[in-house]
């Protein structure tokens, strides 16, 4: 039988240090006091803790006017200049990225729109470098690392030399180790993983056990049980596109037939309502049009059968609805809900929320997920991890 080994001195401070920045995000700032007070620790240790972190720059440290009698108190904050996580998301349609500061807050982030189909795998990964540096460059903000979101199914290996298996939207990739090519072009780590796992990620917080469904492209989804994001063995777990509404019905993509995809993705939802994009769509709802909202309740009632037997089947009573279908949710959820609660075995019928992420989900779960990475080993924070 194994036992854990028993923390040494570097995993104790390792742990140490994720108690104080722990503490530190949930306040504005707080003085060496308050911090030992919040984590148990000794002012001693708390100071040997916070030094090198303000030498690094990721805290700094105000000496504030003393006031009335007693030492002034210093409260001790997140550098407002200190370093950030990249979210970089190469999607069917366009590319993104963002950057995140420690405490969670999103301080740049820029989307470019370009069809992105035909394009090489080498191509995709400068533009995509390109967009990152000149962000980086702007800011003149040190990174810790980087995230990639994909739409594709991901190979083994580490995150960062993860292959690409297959990318139906974008089959150029196919083959391709992003994660290596990035990391040459910015310096860093460079993490890959599916869109749809890191969308679910940027949902953290909504609820313990939730799916979140979203339409681009395709129809694309997260699992999140216990406050993690679940990925699967391939981070295809959430992959709700492809639930099957009806075994006769139409050819879907992926080779199977009448998958929820065919009814309710984008695309499936412009033809059957006849406009030519989401704007109009909207227009459409808003102005009564009988064929767009016939069109939203029947990809409703499809997104209804399929989430109610995969809230089913995970016991999950949260469904957060991401992409168009935020944007759509008004329209969308009468039709969504009726079939919920016909068919939902769960004693109360399950909750439907709308994200306010909307398309950028993916490339600011990409920055969590770097974020992620720095809370578990927060010594990389002070150049020794
Ligand atoms: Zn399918």
């Amino acid at each position: 039988m194994t036992r854990p080994a028993p923390a040494g001195p570097p995993a104790l401070r390792r742990h140490n240090s994720g108690l104080v920045l722990s503490a530190l995000r949930e306040s504005e700032g707080a003085s060496r006091a308050e911090l030992a007070a919040r984590t148990g620790l000794t002012r001693a240790t708390v100071a040997t803790l916070l030094d090198p972190l303000l030498a690094a720059g990721v805290l700094a440290e105000e000496i504030a006017p003393p006031r009335g009698v007693g030492r002034p108190s210093r409260p001790v904050r997140f550098h407002p200049d200190g370093p950030v996580a990249l979210g970089i998301a190469l999607d069917v349609d366009s590319l993104a990225v963002c950057a995140t500061d420690l405490t969670g807050h999103v301080c740049a982030l820029r989307k470019i729109g370009r069809d992105n189909r035909g394009r090489s795998a080498d191509a995709l990964c400068s533009a995509a470098a390109d967009l990152a540096v000149d962000l980086r460059d702007q800011l003149g903000r040190r990174v810790l690392g980087a995230a990639l979101a994909v739409p594709a199914l991901l190979g083994d290996g580490g995150p960062d030399a993860r292959e690409i298996l297959r990318a139906p939207n974008l089959p150029r990739l196919t083959g391709a180790r992003p994660g290596l090519a990035l990391a040459r072009s910015l310096g860093v780590p460079v993490i890959v993983e599916n869109e749809a796992t890191l969308g679910a990620l940027a949902h953290l917080g909504v609820a313990p056990d939730f799916v979140v469904i979203s339409a681009e492209i395709g129809v694309g989804g997260g699992i999140v049980l216990g406050g993690r994001v679940f990925r699967g063995v391939h981070g295809l777990a959430g992959e709700l596109g492809h639930v099957v509404v009806d075994r006769d019905g139409p050819e879907c993509g992926c080779g199977g037939r009448g998958c929820v995809e065919q009814y309710a993705g984008k695309s499936a939802l412009l033809v059957d309502a006849g406009v030519p994009d989401v704007a109009a769509l909207q227009e459409a709802l808003s102005g009564g049009n009988g064929r767009a909202i016939a069109a939203v309740g029947r990809a409703g009632t499809a997104l209804g059968v399929a989430l109610a037997s995969v809230l089913n089947v995970l016991d999950v009573p949260v469904v957060v609805l991401g992409g168009v279908y935020a944007e759509l949710a008004e329209a969308i959820r009468p039709a969504l809900e009726a079939e919920l609660r016909a068919r939902s075995l769960q004693p109360s019928p399950p909750t439907v929320l709308a994200s306010s992420l909307g398309e950028d989900a993916a490339v600011r779960g990409a920055a969590d997920a770097v974020l992620d990475e720095v809370r578990r080993h927060p010594d990389q924070l002070v150049g020794t991890g």
